[in-house]
């Protein structure tokens, strides 16, 4: 195993810790090279902390509130963007050297290790926007010298969509025109949305996609599964099979390897 590489997750509840776990399992199911990381924050139960314990080799609380003055002030402008600043929290894990960050809300369907030759800042760009990458998955160097710049640039520029993605791609804004090895091919973020909203690509390319992203609602979570016909029960905003099929694969792994840790 690689010790100075991580993948790394973010779930500040026990709802959101729920992705986290099903994410951390589809790496591990495809045997990952990297070690595990995940991090939460002081409302996460002490039973969903042994359980993310089981897949995880590292369970790190940070704080929504940092001590630095600046974290003080840019959130008493824009309270909401706590959680923003907290994914931001992925580059204070300076024992890495190299980072892959994604969403709790993404799946692996592969091993994706190959991800770690490349550098920060590397993103797929976003579906609804593509001169902006979307910040589910990305490539980063964890360092808290930027992680303090971040936070500055966060206080003076705000976030132009009021969360996370429009400050890093304020702040990373070379990404689109600089450098074509940081962005990330589609297929290591693709966007449930994007089966549908352009359909003849999906069946084009949809059987290379490596990591599925659950992006906007319904979470997997919050969706009905039923176990018996082993497949969604229908809800008018979902559309599509193959949508569809991806919400089963989730489904699958919590039925058979995180529910049985949660109960
Ligand atoms: N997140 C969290 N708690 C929250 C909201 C978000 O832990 O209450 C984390 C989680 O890792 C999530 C990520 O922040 O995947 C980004 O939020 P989300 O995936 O809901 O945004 P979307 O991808 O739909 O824009
Ligand atoms: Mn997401």
């Amino acid at each position: 195993p690689v010790t100075d590489q991580a993948f790394v997750t973010l779930g500040t509840n026990d709802i959101y810790c729920q992705g986290a776990l099903v994410l951390g399992k589809s790496l591990r199911n495809h045997k990952t090279t990297r070690q595990l990381v995940v991090m939460i924050t002081s409302q996460v139960s002490s039973r969903m902390r042994a359980v993310l314990s089981n897949i995880f080799d590292e369970v790190i609380e940070v704080d929504i509130l940092d001590s630095a003055d600046s974290v003080h002030l840019a959130l008493m402008k824009r309270p909401e963007l706590g959680i923003t600043f907290t994914k931001f929290q992925c580059w204070t894990l300076t024992r890495y050297t190299k980072c892959v960050y994604m969403d709790a809300d993404t799946i692996v369907l592969c091993n994706i290790d190959e991800l770690f030759d490349r550098d920060e800042f590397s993103a797929a760009p976003d579906s609804g926007w593509p001169d902006c990458f979307n910040s589910g998955v990305f490539v980063f160097r964890p360092s808290l010298e930027t992680f303090h710049k971040l936070l500055q640039f966060a206080e003076i520029h705000g976030s132009f969509d009021g969360g996370d993605q429009g400050l890093l791609n304020s702040f990373f804004s070379n990404w689109a025109t600089t450098d074509i090895s940081k962005h990330l091919p589609f297929i290591y973020n693709l966007s449930i949305s994007s089966v549908y909203t352009y359909k003849p690509a999906f069946l084009q390319f949809g059987s290379e996609a490596k990591v599925v992203h659950f992006l906007g609602t319904p979470k997997p979570w919050n969706c009905k599964y039923n176990p018996q016909t082993r497949w969604i029960v229908e809800d008018e905003s979902l559309s599509g099979n193959e949508h569809l099929s991806y919400l089963v694969l989730w489904w699958e792994i919590y039925i058979s390897d995180i529910l049985p840790l949660l109960t």
